[in-house]
């Protein structure tokens, strides 16, 4: 699959068997899913669900929406504390397959996927503590 570099932006391919191995970005060498969120489109949200054995949170997002970018910084944080998730971001606007099939209807829509399928969601742009709150409650076993 082809993943973006969060760091800078890089196209990599990254092998399904490697997908849990780390890798790394081939021009920067920083963590591909590791520590910033990676942007997932219609091409790799599938395979990235499917090769993913950690749980994964998805922003679901849009270029126009004001809550959105009030949000963004606090799933970044999120996304640099906790190494025992996959956090990835979705432009719903560029990628409206992928809205539709989980009827996304409004922005910020906050979710986690396990083992491919959607686990929990919740539309709206929490402040960081409710976000913590409800990632524990999302992710936990
Ligand atoms: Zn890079």
């Amino acid at each position: 699959m082809i993943l973006l570099c969060p760091h800078c932006q890089k196209k990599n391919r990254v092998l399904l068997q490697r997908f849990e191995d780390a890798p790394a970005c081939g021009q920067c060498g920083r963590p591909l899913l590791q520590g910033r969120p990676v942007a997932l489109d219609e091409q790799n949200f599938a395979d990235v669900l499917a090769a993913s054995r950690r749980p994964v949170v998805v922003d679901f997002w849009a270029a126009w929406c004001g809550p959105c970018r009030i949000f963004a910084p606090v799933f970044e944080q999120a996304a640099a504390c906790h190494p025992e998730l996959l956090f990835a971001k979705v432009d719903t606007d560029a990628n409206p397959a992928i809205a539709a099939q989980y009827a996304i209807r409004s922005v910020p829509t906050l979710a986690v996927f396990r083992d491919g399928r959607l686990a929990q969601r919740i539309s709206g742009a929490l402040p960081p503590a409710q976000f913590e709150q409800w990632l524990a409650q999302a992710t936990a076993h």
